[in-house]
């Protein structure tokens, strides 16, 4: 898969690195059922605290710098790490940026509208607006951007996550790493497991798996926002524009795209009590950071299905853990004293 005439803004360190889940897997037993659990650490990253979302912005900024862009505009929810990410990599690379906030979850306390990712948005420089739950961010970003034009600026608009098909293929160019350092390792990872929001994510690896040869079955989601059939065909679409952006010639099977949505609970950034035991039960077993958004409620659906027998003894099963931290202050009163 060769995506170099894509230009791209150095927002990464190379590989991020895969390793096993030990002490959970000791901490789990026989409730493991023979899985053998791995991360992917995507939440580590050398700009605004890591996260998925730079793969997708070194390709979405490269496009937009080679635009001869000076202002970058993205949307997003209240907490949204993509906002926060989208700022940090503007302050790096030397553009303006404005951010189109929705009150989108059912917040209205100091730590969701000021702490977390809200906090860091403004830390990073950004101007933000601030707009009702049901607004149409993207449109009013649009209408900002054509004012900003008037004026002379240059401007790029990205989408909620940046999951255009330019963005997912970050995820495409990841689905090659991940290829990469499984062959290197020796194993052949029965699933890949990630947090579905913006479809990018998973849209991005399974466009990138069929490039490579390889099923994208392999792939498996938990949507945390849209309810699994809205997200499994906006998923189906994602990775179809990213597969043709890839090679117009790659045809996606119907059946290519499994989503899980029995994990999402009541609604977007609302807490689950599984997506609670599994940010304890990887902080005290591992040391590591899930996020209560995305990740948690991904994880609590993996750990769920390895704990019902999901995949034969001896599997080996790839979380990409997908950053998210700050929003473990936006929702403080979940582990508080915990
Ligand atoms: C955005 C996000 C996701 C979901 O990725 P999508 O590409 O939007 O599906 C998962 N985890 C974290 C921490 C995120 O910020």
């Amino acid at each position: 898969m060769d995506l170099t005439r894509f230009p791209r803004a150095a927002l990464t360190d190379g590989p991020t690195p895969i390793r096993s889940l030990d002490r959970l897997s000791t901490h789990l037993g026989a409730e493991l059922n023979g899985v053998r659990l791995f991360v992917k650490r995507d939440d580590v990253g050398p700009v605004g605290g890591g996260g998925n979302k730079l793969r997708k912005l070194e390709f979405l900024l490269g496009q937009a710098l080679a635009e001869g862009a000076d202002t970058v505009i993205t949307v997003g929810a209240l907490q949204s790490n993509h906002a926060r990410l989208t700022a940090a990599a503007a302050a790096r690379l030397g553009l303006a940026c404005e951010l189109f906030l929705t009150r989108s979850v059912p917040r209205e306390d100091a730590d969701y509208t000021g702490n977390g990712n809200r906090l860091l948005q403004d830390l990073f420089g950004a101007r933000i607006h601030l707009l009702p739950g049901e607004a149409d961010s993207l449109a009013e970003a649009e209408a900002r951007a054509e004012v900003l034009r008037g004026e002379g600026r240059r401007v790029s608009v990205f989408p909620s996550g940046g999951s255009s098909p330019l963005g997912c293929l970050g995820y495409a160019a990841c689905a090659a790493e991940i290829a990469e350092q499984a062959a290197l390792i020796g194993l052949d990872f029965a699933r890949i497991v990630v947090p579905n929001g913006s479809a990018g994510t998973h849209a991005g690896l399974a466009a990138g798996f069929l490039a490579l040869g390889r099923d994208p079955r392999c792939v498996l989601s938990y949507t945390v926002l849209a309810p699994e059939e809205q997200a499994r065909s906006a998923t189906i679409a994602r990775a179809r524009d990213t597969a043709a952006l890839i090679d117009p010639g790659l045809t996606l099977p119907d059946d290519a795209i499994g989503i899980d949505g029995a994990h999402r609970g009541p609604g977007y950034g609302i807490p689950t009590e599984g997506m609670r035991e599994a940010v304890r039960l990887m902080a005290r077993t591992e040391g590591l950071l899930l996020d209560p958004v995305y990740s948690g409620k991904a994880f609590a659906g993996l750990l769920h299905d390895v704990r019902a027998g999901a995949y034969p003894a001896g599997a080996a099963v790839l979380f990409v853990m997908t950053g998210g931290v700050p929003g473990l202050f936006a929702y403080r009163g979940e582990f508080a004293g915990a």
